[in-house]
């Protein structure tokens, strides 16, 4: 079981660089894969300097990426993140 993101090297947190919203959500891709989830993403969005994506798995797990994490968030998020995919598709 692996419900660190650090663990599977995503721990991007005080890291000084932004990441590109692109890179966020390879990242978060492979996570969600890890958990066998398929994310379907939405159109990503600015807000100021900020860019944010959300994307969900047809089993209804979220992901959610936000480039700049204020130091209360986390720049890679959501249940298909935490759990694993209860429905199986490959
Ligand atoms: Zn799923």
């Amino acid at each position: 079981m692996v419900n660190c993101l650090c663990k599977l090297g995503l721990e991007t947190k005080g890291k000084e660089f932004a990441m590109e919203l692109s890179t966020l959500r390879k990242m978060a891709e492979a996570a969600a894969k890890e958990r066998r989830h398929t994310i379907l993403w939405d159109k990503p969005f600015a807000e100021g300097i900020r860019q944010y994506q959300t994307g969900a798995c047809h089993c209804g797990a979220e992901v959610q990426i936000v480039t700049r994490p204020m130091p209360n968030e986390i720049d890679i998020g959501g249940s298909a993140i935490a759990m694993n995919c209860p429905v199986r598709t490959w």
